[in-house]
């Protein structure tokens, strides 16, 4: 066992908690763990608490991050992460890890985390950049913006939830009680709810010359060109870095979605604004999650106040 103290990241997914620890001067990853979810309060709490054990044995733990999703309240109690079996009764995570450790217990947002690793990705080609917004199209369309170098939290501490953005007033009913949102389209659940393959299978179709592919396709681009659009327009972020299993899944995603950019970028504004070079296609194996979640303690840019809840 070394002495030197190590800070613990922890990304908890619906299927897989991930977990690093971490050198907190040069955040390079000392040893790594991934166990499945075990779903509930009870579950996520032993899960979890087993797993800073593990990584204990590395060495002194000098904090522990956690991005999680669901509904983050004062002093980083969870509710509402439905994927992972939490309703309204709090996951108290600072409660359950504050004795293994000396240090702070940070518990924030997956994806807003994951947006602080990514940065860690961005900075080794283009260090200079200093806004930049990472959208996560996983199962859902979140995600986390990172202005001078500093991780906003927002006033309602929730992730940037651009998957709720109105697309179609006149669409489906979402889980979120509107209807019509742009996850519906372009997301993972959107995706399964109109396609019973993989975004890979419907390209591929769609290039065969199925129409029902064509126009699946087709709204699952503009969604997501959409989605970057909105971070550019509105932030001003100079890069938007896109994730997730379903721009993974397929080359023919990622290029379609380019061509969108460029297209809609072939206006006087769009000229000036250069949406479509701001885009950034995040390789999968980055360990964003979990290195992001690290950050949370090693970060001192990041803001911790919030309104009282
Ligand atoms: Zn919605």
């Amino acid at each position: 066992m070394d002495d030197a103290p190590l800070v613990i990241g922890i990304d908890v997914g619906g299927t897989t908690i991930h977990a690093v620890a971490v050198d907190p001067e040069t955040l390079d990853i000392v040893a790594e763990t991934k166990t499945p979810t075990a779903p509930g309060i009870e579950g996520l709490r032993s899960g979890i608490t087993a797993t800073v054990a593990e990584l204990a044995l590395a060495g002194p733990i000098a904090g522990i991050g956690v991005g999680c999703p669901g509904l983050i309240g004062d002093h980083g109690v969870i509710t509402h992460a439905g994927n992972l079996g939490i309703g309204a009764e709090p996951l108290d995570l600072p409660e359950a890890l504050g004795p293994l450790t000396s240090g702070p217990v940070v518990v924030e947002n997956d994806v807003k985390a994951a947006a602080l690793g990514a940065g860690r990705w961005l900075a080794a080609s283009e260090p200079d950049v200093r806004d930049f917004a990472l959208l996560n199209v996983g199962t859902g369309l979140a995600g986390g913006i990172v202005l001078d170098g500093v991780l906003r939290r927002g006033w309602s501490r929730q992730g940037v939830e651009l998957g709720h953005i109105m697309f179609d007033r006149r669409g489906p009913a979402c889980s979120c009680g509107a209807h019509g949102c742009l996850e519906l389209y372009a997301s993972g659940s959107g995706l399964r709810r109109r396609w019973s393959a993989t975004a890979a299978d419907l390209f591929e179709t769609a290039a065969d010359g199925d129409r029902e592919a064509q126009t699946i396709a087709a709204d699952l681009v503009d969604g997501l060109a959409h989605a970057v659009t909105l971070l550019a327009y509105t932030v001003d972020v100079e890069r938007v870095l896109v994730t997730g299993g379903v721009v993974a899944s397929t080359p023919a995603l990622r290029a379609a979605v380019d061509l969108r950019l460029q297209h809609d970028g072939a206006t006087p504004l769009g000229r000036a604004t250069q949406v479509a070079q701001r885009i950034r296609w995040l390789p999968p194996d980055t360990t964003a999650g979990a290195l992001g979640a690290a950050m949370l303690v090693t970060e001192s840019t990041v803001i911790t106040e919030g309104p009282s809840r």
